[in-house]
């Protein structure tokens, strides 16, 4: 590709909303540009990156021998009622209606489609196992899009289904896909962890988490210092043998009451008597996409673990609001989202328990700072509140014994379950087995968020003059740049020849002939990323050299003319 003929959007100014690095490099280097909250365009450059973690994951996948499918985005609501998730999905799920009348969806994710299709498709045993793959285009209204592409509402997927006979064969794909997922992220050459998670609300007996280490990573992920023990920090919470289980909250209590202060404003604000009526009480504050204003408070009460109260209520007492519609919230609140008042405390409610979020929990600032109306809740308080809790669970026994737990932040960029039968059997989808005998079919499902992956890559790769592409996904691989070559036709030329030669070879190549500062183009190649540059002038040519600088270089070198493609290989 020739610079002088392509978009090279890049902007030197640091964009005002834009928080993260990943956000803020990716509109930079002229990769995606926003058109409404959580929807994005892709660019070229952007889209030559994302066009390549769909490749990859594409190749690995028909590898595993998983079959590629497309199914529709917009779902008809029938097949949502027929699994119950029409009433329980909650504010994610954009719901529409067609000019009849009729109820769809847009679908913020597949398995009520895919098992429809395959309870029609496949009838016998024989036929099974069988494993279904599609890259789509997903929309989640999530209630507080950020980060770019990291937390969009549009975002791309690659989502696989697979069907079994019995829970033997389900836990081979399983285990398949495990490794599915490893090698893609190996290609990827990412730094990330397969963690044990809970399987939620999309139900099921197992499930991990793929996680891209990065600080600002919005989940907090526990490893044992002694074994390959991983989990995200819900999940290590629930499998921590007794006597290894973090503090309960009589315990938690000391490092987790909020201060006398915070308790007075929260009293006033609510208009209750937080000191005695709850031994915990955790508030959680979100701002609206515009910045405005949004409240969800929740209370934590009685002799649990934090755990232990979330599986409550997701036994029946209470929804967690990350699944509650406003109507639920507020029924299960007392409080309107988005408003201030009084809360029902005889409903325990936990919204999210990631430690990234505790800030929210313990004293309501987000992270960014949002302040509730009228109380000015420090934010420094808050973090050191998440520190408190942190060490609850870091420095407890490794719960296989092993070593000691650890915790990093992470960036979930895949999700695989063992859903087992709960969508086959709402959805009566069977098979006959060897002896004629109808059986309901067990399922997995895997999720990968490849618009996802591109914005973790450049939270882990990155410097102070732009993204730090691996090979693998790097928009190009190589960086041409001619200096004056509309004033030096041999330069000129040797830019050109080498150009060819190494696109010959088989190299992405990106060709710098714009008439622009050497500066200028230098600033921006770093900017996008691209792993290797060579710089051709007159001088150079002179000497009979090229020069050559690795992105993570420090130093430049001097590359004979002739030796450009051996030096790359
Ligand atoms: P999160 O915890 O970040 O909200 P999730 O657990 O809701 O993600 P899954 O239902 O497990 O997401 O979906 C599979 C994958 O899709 C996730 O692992 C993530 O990589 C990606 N993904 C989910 N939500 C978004 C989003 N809003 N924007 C971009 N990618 C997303
Ligand atoms: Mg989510
Ligand atoms: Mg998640
Ligand atoms: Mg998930």
């Amino acid at each position: 590709m020739r610079a002088s003929r392509y978009l090279i959007a890049t902007q030197k100014e640091t964009p005002a909303d834009a928080e993260i690095i990943s956000h803020q490099l990716m509109l930079r280097a002229g990769m995606i540009r926003k058109l409404a909250a959580g929807l994005y365009t892709w660019l070229p450059m952007g889209l030559r990156t994302l066009r390549k973690v769909e490749r990859i994951v594409r190749e690995e996948m028909d590898k595993s021998g998983a079959q590629e499918v497309l199914m529709p985005a917009v779902q008809p609501a029938e097949l949502w009622e027929e699994s119950g998730r029409w009433t329980q999905y909650g504010g994610e799920l954009l719901r529409m209606k067609d000019r009849h009348g009729r109820d769809f969806c847009f679908g913020p994710t597949h398995e009520e489609v895919i098992t429809d299709l395959i309870r029609n498709e496949i009838s016998s045993y024989k036929e099974l196992p069988a494993n279904f793959y599609q890259v789509q285009t997903k929309f989640r209204d999530e209630r507080r899009p950020r980060f770019g592409v990291m937390r969009a509402r549009e975002f791309l997927m690659k989502d696989a289904y697979s069907f079994h006979l019995n829970a033997e064969s389900l836990n081979e794909t399983y285990e398949l896909m495990h490794r599915t997922y490893c090698a893609i992220f190996d290609r990827f050459g990412l730094d990330y962890r397969a963690v044990q998670a809970d399987s939620g609300a999309i139900g099921g007996s197992a499930s991990h988490e793929f996680h891209v280490l990065a600080s600002s990573g919005e989940d907090d992920i526990v490893f044992s210092t002694g074994s390959d023990y991983a989990a995200n920090i819900e999940k290590a919470e629930t499998v921590a043998p007794s006597g290894t289980r973090p503090a309960p909250v009589e315990e938690m209590k000391e490092v987790a009451t909020p201060d006398q202060k915070t308790i007075d404003a929260v009293s006033q604000l609510l208009g209750i008597d937080a000191t005695r009526t709850v031994k915990t009480l955790l508030v959680k504050a979100e701002a609206d996409e515009d910045g405005s204003s949004g409240l969800v408070a929740l209370v934590l009460r009685g002799d649990h673990t934090l755990n232990e109260i979330k599986a409550e209520n997701l036994a029946g007492v209470a929804e967690p609001l990350t699944m509650a519609t406003d109507e639920e919230i507020e029924q299960a609140v007392g409080c309107k989202p988005g408003s201030i008042g009084p809360v029902n405390l005889n409903v325990p409610v936990i919204v999210d328990r990631s430690a990234a979020h505790l800030a929210d929990f313990v004293c309501g600032a987000n992270r960014e700072g949002f302040h509730l109306t009228g109380v000015n809740w420090e934010r420094d308080a808050a973090l050191e509140r998440v520190e408190d809790l942190r060490n609850v669970v870091e420095g407890d026994p490794s719960p296989d014994g092993k070593g000691t737990l650890e915790i990093r932040r992470g960036i979930e960029v895949g999700h695989i379950f063992k859903l087992g039968n709960k969508y086959s059997t709402a959805m009566n989808a069977t098979v006959l087995d060897e002896n004629g005998k109808t059986v309901i079919m067990d399922m997995g499902c895997y999720g990968l968020g490849v618009s996802r992956v591109v914005a973790a890559a450049i939270e882990q790769n990155h410097d102070e003059n732009g993204i730090i592409w691996p090979d693998a996904i790097a928009p190009f691989q190589v960086a041409i740049v001619t200096l004056n070559a509309h004033k030096s036709p041999t330069v000129a030329e040797a830019g050109e020849k080498l150009y060819e030669q190494l696109r010959q070879a088989g190299y992405d190549v990106l060709l710098d002939d714009r008439k622009e500062r050497p500066g200028v183009k230098f600033a921006d190649m770093e900017l996008i990323g691209i792993p290797h540059r060579f710089v051709v002038s007159e001088r150079g040519l002179a000497a009979g050299t090229l020069e050559y600088k690795g992105r993570k270089d420090a130093e430049k070198q001097d590359v004979p003319v002739a030796e450009a493609l051996p030096f790359l290989v």
